[in-house]
């Protein structure tokens, strides 16, 4: 049986063993993908993206942008979020299944494997 691994490593890594993990089987993807998704299941026809919560702008602490410059990281970050929504569109428009696990997630990795178990088991 294998055990849930609590090593320090980068957060695709990690989303990768906890797929290994729950059984799902990870396999190298050959094709192009808009966006180029971190992680593609083809058999379950599903992509997964890693977003860093400061350069994805999510609803979170970790997501605000800093208090200088704020303009300019508005305004990047913006654009990275309209970036984030077209290429979730065009995949969905493929036949994609989009899940997006963002940085903050792992601080709570039991609700994570959760979520991923409900979603692909
Ligand atoms: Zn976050």
């Amino acid at each position: 049986m294998s055990r849930i691994r609590t090593t320090n490593t980068t957060p695709e890594l990690r989303v990768r063993a906890l797929l290994r993990d729950i059984g799902v089987s990870v396999q190298r993807y050959a094709g192009k993908l808009p966006g180029r998704p971190d992680i593609v299941l083809q058999r379950h026809r599903t992509v997964l993206f890693i977003h860093g919560c400061f350069w994805h702008g999510h609803s979170c602490a970790k997501g605000r942008p800093p208090a200088t410059n704020v303009q300019f990281w508005t305004k990047k970050i913006t654009a990275n979020k309209v970036r984030d929504r077209r290429v979730n569109r065009q995949l969905r428009a493929a036949g994609w299944r989009v899940i997006t696990i963002w940085g903050c997630a792992f601080r709570h990795e039991g609700s994570l494997i959760k979520r991923l178990r409900r979603l692909l088991g």
